[in-house]
């Protein structure tokens, strides 16, 4: 499921204690009344692990076991919840999700996308929900609001 590599030495994906992270991703759930189902539980996994952005076919393909008939429309549901529930966030630039970093606080992030080796960082300025208040003054329906910067990580400048 990793992208391909580029070949600068990009540090791994951010130590990943996952399962701290699989807890706080179930009570936030179980707290909002919602059921922590397997594919809810084993999508997630799929994208901390990945600690990057991760197109659904990606995930469907390594959602199956191997031999397995992959079940698009488990993943899609599941990644609809996450997403919802905030513990996912869509990279729209890139048609990709990736597991939310901060998934204790209700929040709408900006990210950081290198182009060379597909990291994304959160940044959390607030800018996303500004820009719809100003919207929302100017009298528009915001459907979407995405604050993507794209360019080269410090890892992929320097070497
Ligand atoms: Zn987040
Ligand atoms: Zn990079
Ligand atoms: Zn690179």
């Amino acid at each position: 499921m990793t992208p391909a590599r580029c070949p600068h030495q990009t540090p791994d994906a951010r130590p990943c204690p996952l399962a701290e992270r699989l807890d706080v991703a179930r009570s936030r759930c179980e707290r909002d009344g919602e059921r922590w189902t397997e594919p809810r539980r084993r999508t997630y996994q799929l994208l901390v692990e990945a600690g990057r952005p991760v197109k659904a076919y990606d995930l469907i393909a390594a959602y199956k076991a191997p031999g397995q008939v992959a079940p698009p429309p488990t993943v899609y549901r599941a990644l609809e919840f996450l997403l919802a529930r905030g513990l996912v966030h869509r990279i729209e630039s890139r048609n990709a999700f990736v597991a939310c970093e901060h998934p204790e606080t209700d929040h709408a992030p900006e990210f950081l996308i290198c182009e060379c080796c597909g990291r994304t960082e959160e940044l959390r300025n607030d800018l996303n929900r500004v820009v719809r208040e100003q919207a929302r003054a100017r009298g528009y329906v915001v459907r979407t609001a995405t604050v993507e910067l794209t360019g080269l990580c410090p890892a992929c400048r320097a070497s």
